[in-house]
This record gives structure tokens, sequence and C-alpha cells, in this order.
């Protein structure tokens, strides 16, 4: 096992992977940027090293930097959290290179799941359903046009290199075909420096649900059910609950299996989310997540699992410490996006908090690096805070969210909070009906 793991993120995901180093008894080292000297990862952790300027690109993003603060500091291995370095395949073949290692799958695994034309052809031959559409990039309207008649509309252009909700154009008609494929194209190349796209049928009333795989890296893997995103704002996700209130324990079983299968044959390391669309009883695979989600903490929840510490066991070549059988539900969980944001526009609200005070009791966890008095700086995620909740079933669960939201005070900017207060108040959400369109028509209904 290590001694000493760098984490080479930030907020809550990199106290998230401090306390799973505490419980494992290895010690912790934290990289920040100047920005963030007095953030909570750096007061938590064993060590501490600046590694840039407030910019991301010069300091989570220094990929040089963060290899010479292991050398510096004798950390033996990386834990990316997720976002910034962490499906950035290069930067696993660097680390690789430095004989350090990096807890999550391979360089390969990351580039292959990472261009989504390459990963849906991957899960298609491994027996996962997908979401019917082009075989392959789309290069011409023409042959964009083409495809939309084979399909019939809407469908949906995509980057191949998409993330973030970015880069995706819904097209209703043949006349709109034309716009989406353009602008899809540049938003493609703008954001990813890769124009290439391709084409899905457009499901018009889909939920969006999540697969939690495990692998070991030596063909041993299994699943830890879904979780439901469908509560999305702009294709991001907001509140995320497991079990799916929507899906059967047969289903479950059913695309569980076929993930596991479909990660076992692959070899590979790691956490790992296999998402699909979910529309009339079928799932169709839209990408794979080669990391750790944000979401992972309602899946710890029900399974009672520590996914980090699974994540540094399985890095440091230990095998799975679960099998599928050992994985049994228990109860349901709820996590809320806190963002520091004001709405309705949902734009940022950077600012000092001058009061805090979080939930606490029986099934309530707040993932979190906020404090009394702490600077939210301007230049990073919006996601201050999680709050997960776990009751024996999903309204005991949805009442400790209600009594839970309550107890939180955040003072100082505005966020998220009085969004979720509002979603609890509504009939859909208790029965849990909804789909990927149901928040974003709420909203527009004036919420
Ligand atoms: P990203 O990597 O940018 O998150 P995804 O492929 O995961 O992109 O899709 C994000 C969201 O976009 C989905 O959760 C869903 O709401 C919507 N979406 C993507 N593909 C389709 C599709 N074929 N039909 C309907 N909605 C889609």
């Amino acid at each position: 096992m290590f001694d000493k793991i760098l984490i080479a993120n930030r907020g809550e995901i990199a106290l998230r992977v401090i306390r799973a180093c505490r419980e494992m008894g290895i010690r912790s080292v934290a990289i920040h940027s100047t920005a963030d000297s007095d953030a909570m990862h750096v007061r938590m952790a064993d060590e501490t090293i600046c590694v840039g300027p407030a910019p991301s690109t010069d300091s989570y993003l220094n990929m040089a930097a963060i290899i010479s603060a292991c050398d510096v500091t004798g950390a033996q291995a990386i834990h990316p959290g997720y976002g910034f370095l962490s499906e950035n395949a290069r930067f696993v073949q660097i680390v690789e290179d430095h004989d350090l290692t990096f807890i999550g799958p391979s360089a390969a695994h990351i580039r292959l799941m990472g261009d989504k034309i390459t990963a849906k052809d991957t899960m298609k031959e491994l027996g996962v359903p997908c979401v019917p559409g082009s075989e392959g990039g789309v290069t011409d309207v023409a042959a964009a046009l083409k495809i939309g008649e084979e399909f019939g509309y809407p469908v949906i252009v995509k980057a191949t290199a998409g993330g973030g909700g970015r880069g995706m154009k819904v097209a209703r008609t043949a006349e709109e075909m034309q716009t989406a494929f353009q602008t899809a194209r540049s938003e493609a190349k703008a954001a990813f420096g890769n124009d290439e796209v391709y084409i899905e049928k457009y499901l018009t009333t889909p939920r969006h649900i999540e697969i939690q795989v495990f692998g070991d890296g030596k063909g041993n893997a299994v699943h830890l059910g879904e979780r439901d995103c469908s509560l999305q704002r702009r294709h991001q996700k907001v509140l995320e609950e497991a079990p799916g209130p929507a899906i059967t324990e047969a289903e479950r079983a059913h695309i569980g299996e076929i993930c596991a299968n479909a990660v076992a044959k692959m070899g590979y390391s790691g956490a790992g989310t296999i998402e699909f669309l979910y529309e009339n009883g079928e799932f169709y695979f839209i990408e794979m997540n080669t990391r750790l989600q944000v979401e992972h903490p309602v899946t710890e929840g029900i399974f009672g699992v520590d996914l980090v510490r699974e994540q540094i066991r399985v890095a440091a070549g230990e095998t799975l410490s679960f099998a599928q059988d050992d994985l049994q539900i228990n109860g349901h969980a709820i996590e809320v996006r806190i963002n520091a944001e004001k709405l309705p526009s949902f734009s940022p609200s950077p600012g000092t908090i001058t009061h805090y005070h979080a939930p606490g009791g029986l099934g309530v966890r707040m993932d979190s690096a906020l404090y009394d008095g702490y600077r939210i700086p301007p230049y990073y995620d919006s996601l201050i805070a999680k709050l997960i909740v776990q009751g024996r079933d999903r309204p005991e669960a949805l009442a400790r969210l209600h009594r839970a939201l309550g107890e939180l005070i955040v003072d100082g900017v505005d966020t998220t909070v009085p969004l979720f207060r509002a979603l609890l108040q509504e009939k859909d959400i208790h029965t849990g009906e909804y789909n990927i369109h149901w928040l974003e028509q709420w909203l527009e209904g004036g919420g």
C-alpha cells in the first residue's frame, strides 16, 4: 500500500480523498493555487504544496508542477478527483512514465472512452445497448441530412470529444439540421479543439440512468446498481438519487450484469460510470466516465462501501474487497448539489461565507469545503457543497432532505438551496415522475 498520496484537486472532492487516506493510514499531500492557500483541503491535508497561480491552467491543470510536487513530497500516487486532469490520458501517461501511480484506469481506457465514437463502438461490441445513430463521425451536412431521414427527426448532433453538456445540438426537422450541425461543430472546435461530431436519435422523454461499475484490472468486475440523475439543467445534473425510482430489481440485475461483464472483458481498472438514457423500459448507452463521479456518495450510502478507498486499493494492486453477491442495497439516498449561484439566472455568486452551519443527525452527510469566513474564489466550479441524505425508503429520504435543508445555513453568498426547498413542494418529485426535461420545463414555468 502507498505511504503517501497527492491529491490533484480542490474543494469538497479533495477533502473526500483526504478522509479516505486518513482512515487507511496514508499520508495526504494537497496541491493548491495561490487563490486557494486558505482553502479547507489545504488545512486538512498532512502536507501542502503550491503549484501555481489562480487560473486552473497554471495550477490544477499544470502537469509539470504536479509531477514536481510528487517529486518534492515523495508522494507515490496521484488521486485526480473529478474534473481537472481526471480524464486526461496524456497526464496518465506522464504519471506512469515518472514511475508514479495514477489512481484510476489506464491511459488507454481513458482515451478509448474519452472519444464518444470509439466508446460507443466498443460498448456495442461488448453487447451494451446504444442509442441508434450514425456509424462513427459525420463530416458534412449532406451526410447529416441522410442520417436524419434514416432515423427520423428529432436527432441530436454531438461532439465526440464532448463533456459538460457542451457541443450538443438538437435538430427537430431537416431545416434545422444545417444550423444544428454547424453550431455543434463550431462549439466543439472552440471547447475541445476537435470538431468531429456524430448523430444519434434524440430521445424525447428519457430518464438519465447511470450504472456504477468497478474493475480490478485483472478481469474481475462488479456493478453497484444505478443512480437516477434525470433532474438536469442545461444537461448538468442538479439532484441524484439511488436506487432509481423507475428501475425494477430485474432491470437493475439485467443492465448491471451487462455493464459488469463489459468492464471485466475490457480489463478495466478502478471506478467507472456507464451512462444510459432510459425510455419505455429500454436502456441506451450514451457515454462512460472513467473516474469517480460527483454523485458517488448516493451509491456509497445504499451499499455501505467506500468507493475512494476501493479506488486506492485497486490502484495499489489489491483485489476488490467485495464480490457481486456481497453488494446489497439498503434504503434510499438522495444528493443535492449546492452551488454558489444566484437564482433564477444561476449566475456564479462567489464571495465570503459570513456564517456556515452544516446539518447533521441520522442519515445526513455533508460533503463540503466550506467554513465560517471562507472566501469562495471566482476562478473555479461553483459547486460548494453536496448534501446527501439517506432513509429506509424514498419517502423517508425526502423527509430527511427537507429537514436537513431546514438546518443548513450558508450566509454571505447566494446558493441553489432555495431551488431544492421549492422542488420538495412538487408532487412529481415525491412520486418520482420526472424525466431529463422536467426541471427545465418547471423552471421555464416560473418554478
Ligand atoms: P456530456 O458528456 O456533455 O455530459 P452526455 O452524452 O453524457 O454529454 O449527455 C448529457 C445529457 O444530454 C444527457 O444526460 C441527456 O440529458 C442529454 N442527451 C444526450 N444524448 C441524448 C439523446 N440521444 N437524446 C436525448 N437527450 C440526450
